[in-house]
């Protein structure tokens, strides 16, 4: 459950005092007073993740190693070529073990893994350490994979620095690396004590990664249906804006509240988070892994999400309108030159199938609903809506 007495506010942490005021309301008074802003924005959920509780502080600045542990001794940093600076922020004078990892996709792999075991067993950590994850997702990922089997279990913080960790991989408890040329083929659910979202870590994001993680917080809007029209305020891809960081609360909010009602998608709203995602997996298959971000799949994958949803009736025309005109705002591509029976052929082998049918998400006019397709005639349907 999240727990309500935390959940959504922003604390000021003044030398008399403490204020706790509702979230919004202070990012007014922030715009006035802009140094403010600069020394207390905290923000602080707390989820239970079947039975792990997970704590997340969203903050402006990159979090000191005192703040997430004070037994340098016993920690390991894992981070990649592109953030072991921001790991050598975060351990300021200390001297903590680093375990430096090549960045990208590729790299999401079991050999990975060994690294960070064996920096562990090189430095001594017993099972009380913590592995302390500086990156991206795939940074992210295989650190928590790596922590879920250390001695059975050692302690983990995150401190995801792409805006698609932030929002998405860092919260929820999923593990893992890619085997076999099979992303994720191997993982746990291992959630993160602790999540440290710096903001200010997005200032040396390249556009293309913004554009990716910017996706999954255009797909979330649509299914929490409370922040759709807040997405309008925010005119470019800025990690200073009072728009995106009230955005990446409530993308975080919406994604710990789905994730508490069904921890190891087993069946429940866990699902709806898919949305746009059957599309998504097969334009990047036909397009080839790493050719398109996956985020700008995604966005595509959401436009044809709501062609087939109007087909099928649950998606409303200006609801569909509305949500096609805001992908197009940021700049992603909306058509994509490729081979429908390409795409279909891979659909078809999507892992998420349901009773051997094709499974979608479809927005619906609050959130988003799941549909199946195994008819011929259903079939053709695709084929109209891949154009
Ligand atoms: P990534 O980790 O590969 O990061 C993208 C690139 O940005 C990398 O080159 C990285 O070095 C660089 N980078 C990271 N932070 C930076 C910064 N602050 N400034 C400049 N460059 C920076 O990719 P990603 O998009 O963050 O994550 C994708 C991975 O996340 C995939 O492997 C996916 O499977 C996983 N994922 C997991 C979950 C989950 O629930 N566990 C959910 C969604 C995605």
């Amino acid at each position: 459950m999240i727990q309500r007495a935390c959940f959504g506010r922003l604390r000021i942490l003044c030398p008399q005092a403490v204020y706790s005021l509702k979230g919004d309301t202070l990012l007014f008074f922030f715009r006035f007073l802009p140094e403010l802003r600069e020394i207390c924005i905290k923000i602080f959920m707390n989820f239970i993740f079947g039975g792990y509780k997970s704590n997340v502080i969203v903050s402006k600045g990159i979090p000191s190693i005192d703040s997430i542990t004070n037994k340098f001794d016993n920690a390991l940093i894992i981070a990649d070529e592109n953030t072991a600076g921001i790991a050598s922020k975060i351990c300021g004078g200390n001297y903590i073990p680093h375990c430096v990892i090549k960045s990208g996709e590729e790299n999401k792999t079991w050999r990975s893994v060994e690294t960070i075991l064996s920096s562990a067993v090189t430095n001594k950590l017993g099972r009380d350490c913590i592995f302390i994850a500086a990156g991206g997702g795939v940074i992210c990922d295989i650190s928590a994979f790596a922590a879920s089997v250390y001695m059975r279990g050692c302690n983990l913080a995150l401190v995801p620095t792409t805006l698609l960790a932030m929002v998405d991989a860092s919260v929820g408890g999923k593990t893992g690396f890619d085997f076999c040329g099979i992303k994720n083929l191997a993982g746990t659910f291992y959630p993160a004590e602790n999540i440290y979202i710096p903001v200010d870590c997005l200032s040396s994001l390249p556009q293309r990664e913004w554009k990716s993680g910017f996706a999954e917080i255009i797909k979330t809007a649509i299914l929490a249906n409370d922040f759709f029209d807040q997405l309008d305020g925010i005119s470019s891809f800025d990690y200073k804006s009072d728009a995106l960081l009230s955005c990446i609360e409530k993308a975080v909010a919406y994604k710990g509240k789905i994730v508490t009602e069904d921890p190891r998608e087993s069946g429940g709203r866990r699902i709806l988070l898919n949305l746009g995602h059957t599309f998504a997996h097969a334009l990047e298959s036909v397009l080839g892994l790493g050719n398109i971000s996956h985020g700008e799949a995604v966005a595509w994958g959401i436009i044809r999400a709501c062609r087939l949803g109007v087909k099928l009736g649950i998606t409303g025309e200006s609801r569909a309108k509305k949500i096609t005109g805001l992908i197009k705002k940021f700049g992603y591509e909306s058509e994509y030159n490729c081979d429908k029976a390409a795409l279909i052929g891979f659909m078809k082998n999507d892992k998420k199938k349901r009773d051997g049918k094709l499974a979608f998400i479809v927005p619906d006019e609050k959130s988003a609903a799941a549909v199946t397709l195994e008819k011929e005639n259903d079939l053709k349907i695709l084929e109209e809506i891949l154009v």
